[in-house]
């Protein structure tokens, strides 16, 4: 199960406008303050230089077996303060350039020597590389040992992908993530010339091989200055082409990936019930159940036990109420489910949104206790504007779990007035009956959750599906993998090592270890250096899976929740002023022009204006039936036009219907969902 707190990403002002509202603060939110995130910023000097401190300069395995050590003539000291900083960012530059094909110390004397100018450094490297090339340590000192590192190395691409393991590299930087020495990379395009080199030029043998001025290793030095050159233009690389459709059907057994949000009014049980699901999947060890069962008795809230197998945080406990979107997967017969448990709370319903904005399906669960589903249910309910907020964020498919039936005896009319009272809202938010599924069960007890119930006040009129098969029979919806490459970000967090690593769904496209990617806004590149799939590395992912990206080439700073990670060929478009068709929700003041609203589209959430009410559309036809209305009332349908403060990242509807969706708020309550139509400027 994997959480991160949004460090980097938390827009406090915004936080604030919210909190305002409701009383609260920023640090009661989220337990973090901006101080506490500057701590997490600026870790990468500190690991830095505890590693030099304590650790040698070592080249680990750097050389294959009887190769001579890289000599140290010249070796300058490493610096410290400032310095060191500078050099490591020169040298996070260059080995991104150069990958391990040259020494360190070669890139910390070319640093130094050049007074910690990258591009300078990296020249004069690749000059002293045509020069010298046994400095280039794979062409060094044999070709025998290059031939044999390459071999070894090849072999390792399929079998060597080291996960999560904490090492040091021979800057003494230590690394996590994984090491993937995939057949796309730098380094292997690197090797891959050196096998090239063996085919053409047969071995001649243990003695030939040790002299360095044989034709054969001249030849090889000149393939390797070659690919070292190569690698200099960096983005000449081609990326090994992959079928992704099918690979994406043999991938995880073949079994399909969905994104499921679980929504509904706070304290329907929606934590309790998925505790208990991913309980009863084995998801959930019994020990930790047990550690949890007595915390909460200790507590005095042992009717919370399962409910803290997702609530993580410790003011999550002690208030009861879910505030982050808890994430976790599990498998059904035919799919891979990511789990999103999304805040009922109101307070939390833009962590709600960018949960939501995340997911293809959902399940919104009611209490069925008398009187609690009303109270979900009416007006201030958080079940109404939940089903209509994943609605309008694209998810189709809903599976509603009528909740704490024991509550009510198992009784079939309540089930029954339950169901039609929502199947009738439903149909009014969007939802096609064929799509919205009822299902009764207790969370508590774990009543037809992994199995039909067997309890005889059900059975006796219910023989439907329970939650688990419900899920299964989902659609899994179509992925735009063809599509070029965007990603989200719904997390930013610094792990161990260099770079920092970055959450989110992948909605367009694929992309694989060795990418370079855009990042919009700021408009900044990156590489991508590691990619993780339910915390399994992967050498790709694609349209739909809810990966971790590692990143480096950009500072952490400039990243914040709600950019987006896009192909550098064909980027997403930013403007601060768009226009767009709204479905204004029921509000209770109309909508005028110059009113301060807060977009969220996708995970980002930002303050936009009203700055044009352009007309007023027929909801069916799209006909124009006002031309610059005065307002905007509940249930009407119109054209408007809006202006964000800072640049934002959009896409067309028409062009990306998965990214051409957003929702306006304002004053804590949703007001309106829309879509994109034209982008100005
Ligand atoms: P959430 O806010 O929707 O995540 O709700 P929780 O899972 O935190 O549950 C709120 C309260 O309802 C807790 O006291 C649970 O023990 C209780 N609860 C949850 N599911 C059931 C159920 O099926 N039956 C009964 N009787 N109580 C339940």
């Amino acid at each position: 199960m994997a959480r991160h707190r949004n460090v980097r990403g938390l827009k406090y002002d915004e936080d604030f406008e919210d909190d305002d509202v409701y009383g609260q603060s920023v640090e009661d939110d989220y337990c973090i303050s901006p101080a506490t995130a500057a701590q997490f910023i600026y870790k990468r000097d500190d690991y830095n230089r505890r590693a030099f401190a304590e650790e040698p300069l070592e080249e680990g395995d750097e050389y294959a077996e009887g190769e001579a050590a890289e000599p140290s003539h010249n070796n300058q000291p490493i610096p410290s303060g400032v310095d060191q900083a500078r050099l490591y960012s020169c040298l996070d530059k260059m080995r991104e350039v150069l990958g391990e094909s040259v020494s360190e110390q070669a890139m910390v004397d070319a640093v130094l020597n050049s007074q910690y100018d990258a591009h300078k450094a990296l020249e004069l490297v690749l000059s002293e590389e045509c020069q010298q090339p046994s400095k280039i340590k794979s062409a060094a000192p044999t070709r025998k040992s290059t031939i044999g590192k390459a071999r070894e190395q090849s072999a390792r691409v399929d079998a060597e992908i080291v996960p999560k393991v904490a090492k040091m590299t021979v800057s003494g930087k230590q690394i996590t993530g994984f090491n993937i020495p995939s057949a796309n990379t730098d380094e292997n395009d690197h090797l891959r010339k050196g096998t090239v080199a063996e085919e053409a030029f047969p071995s001649p043998g243990p003695e030939a091989s040790s002299k360095p001025n044989s034709t054969a290793h001249v030849a090889l030095l000149t393939e390797e200055a070659t690919a070292v050159q190569t690698l200099s233009k960096g983005s000449a690389k081609a990326r090994q082409q992959i079928d992704v459709k099918a690979e994406l059907e043999k991938r995880q057994g073949g079994k399909q990936l969905l994104n499921l949000v679980v929504i509904g009014h706070v304290d329907a049980g929606k934590s309790t019930l998925m505790g208990h699901l991913l309980y009863l999947l084995g998801k959930v060890n019994k020990r930790i159940m047990h550690k949890y069962e007595q915390e909460s008795k200790k507590a005095g809230k042992a009717s919370f036990a399962f409910a803290w197998v997702l609530d993580e945080t410790g003011e999550e406990r002690e208030r009861g109420v879910t505030m982050d979107v808890g994430m976790t997967t599990f498998e059904t017969k035919t799919k891979v489910i990511t789990l999103m448990d999304a805040p009922g709370h109101k307070d939390f319903i833009p962590n709600m949104i960018t949960g939501a904005a995340q997911a293809d399906v959902a399940i919104l669960v009611v209490d069925a206790s008398r009187g609690e589903f009303e109270a979900g249910f009416e007006a201030g309910g958080q079940t109404r504007e939940h089903a209509l907020l994943v609605r309008s964020l694209g998810v189709t498919q809903l599976a509603v779990a009528v909740n704490k039936m024991d509550q009510v005896n198992w009784q079939p009319e309540r089930f029954k007035e339950i169901s039609n009272k929502l199947g009738h809202f439903m149909k009014q938010a969007g939802f096609k009956d064929s799509d919205v599924a009822y299902i009764p069960t207790t969370g508590l007890n774990g009543e037809n959750l992994t199995t039909r119930s067997q309890v005889p006040e059900l059975k006796v009129w219910y023989n439907g599906p329970c939650l688990l098969e419900q899920i299964d029979s989902f659609k899994s919806p179509q992925r735009p993998v063809e599509k070029p490459f965007r990603l989200c970000v719904a997390d930013v967090f610094k792990d161990q090592g260099s770079g920092f690593s970055v959450t989110g769904k992948i909605e367009a496209g694929y992309v694989q270890t060795g990418d370079r990617v855009l990042i919009m806004p700021p408009n900044e590149t990156c590489t991508v250096k590691g990619i993780a799939l339910h915390d399994e590395p992967l050498d790709w992912a694609a349209a739909g899976d809810h990966v971790t990206l590692t990143v480096t080439g950009v500072d952490i700073i400039k990243i914040n929740v709600g950019c987006i990670f896009c192909d550098p060929k064909a980027p997403i478009k930013t403007c601060t002023r768009f226009r767009a068709r709204v479905l204004i929700f029921s509000i209770d003041i109309p909508i005028t022009q110059g009113l301060p609203v807060l977009l969220h589209y996708q995970t980002l959430s930002e303050p936009c204006t009203i700055r044009r009410l352009v007309s007023i559309l027929h909801k069916s036809t799209g006909e124009v039936l006002k031309k610059k209305p005065k307002c905007l009332t509940k249930g009407q349908n119109a054209l408007i036009e809006l202006q964000a403060q800072r640049p934002v990242s959009l896409e067309l509807y028409k062009d990306f219907k998965e990214l051409g969706r957003f929702m306006l708020r304002y004053s804590g309550s949703s007001i309106a969902a829309g879509v994109v139509t034209e982008i100005k400027e």
